[in-house]
């Protein structure tokens, strides 16, 4: 019997990491419900509702039915690629600049509503292992399996400057580490959706755990 399983937890905490692993443990498939919120902040920069001038939050409800996400699988990657409007942008979402307007976005209650409703779409075709901040809350609530992933800021931000320096990103890490800190205040004090611990989730600090025990703990 497939089963669904939702894993939320602040930003970098290693929910990627650990819920693709699952997935192919399991034969499930992976969704990246982050790469959506990236996806639909990198249209609203590249089309001019994000730019110096500011955030045209109206623009960009406006321009809701012109965004179109789909996942898709390449022969030469485990991991599906997320595709906005036709275009393969797994590459362009995880940069800086997409990352520093990505919670305001997700903040709005009109992006959250289209995505919500793709995401559980997805969920009723497929047996997935979903990642995000509401999935266990508001995404699947049923979900047979939810974790609560969480680790020092500290430690998130070592592990994600490091994944950025080595795709050649010039950063520093305290510009991650108040990146990080300005998502979790964000996605945890919005209206819609605040990042919570789910009823019934169980919470995984993996501050000192090495990602085989991790892996490990999920699977038992
Ligand atoms: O998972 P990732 O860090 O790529 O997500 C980027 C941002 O998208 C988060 O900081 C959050 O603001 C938003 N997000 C969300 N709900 C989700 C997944 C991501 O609000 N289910």
């Amino acid at each position: 019997r497939k089963i669904t399983i939702a894993i939320d937890g602040f930003s970098s905490t290693g929910k990627s990491t650990v819920a693709k692993q699952l997935a192919d443990a399991l034969g499930y498939v992976y969704v990246d419900s982050g790469a959506m919120y990236r996806a639909v902040t990198l249209y609203a920069m590249e089309n001019g509702i994000i730019s110096e001038k500011g955030f045209d939050k109206e623009k960009l409800i406006a321009a809701l039915p012109s965004i179109h996400l789909r996942f898709e699988r390449n022969r030469d990657s485990q991991k599906a690629h997320i595709f906005l409007n036709g275009r393969d942008v797994e590459k362009d979402i995880r940069n800086l600049q997409v990352s520093d307007f990505v919670s305001p976005v997700a903040t709005i209650h009109e992006v959250r509503a289209k995505l919500v409703a793709q995401q559980q779409q997805m969920g009723l075709e497929k047996a997935v292992v979903m990642d995000g901040r509401d999935i266990g809350t508001v995404v699947f609530p049923d979900a047979e399996l939810k974790i609560f992933m969480n680790a020092s800021a500290q430690e998130r931000a070592k592990r994600r400057y490091q994944e950025l320096l080595q795709r050649g990103e010039d950063i520093t890490y305290e510009d991650v580490l108040k990146n990080l800190e300005e998502r979790d205040w964000v996605d945890s004090t919005r209206e819609d959706s605040p990042l919570r611990k789910a009823n019934g989730a169980i919470e995984i600090n993996n501050s000192e755990m090495g990602i085989k025990d991790q892996l490990n703990l999920v699977l038992q």
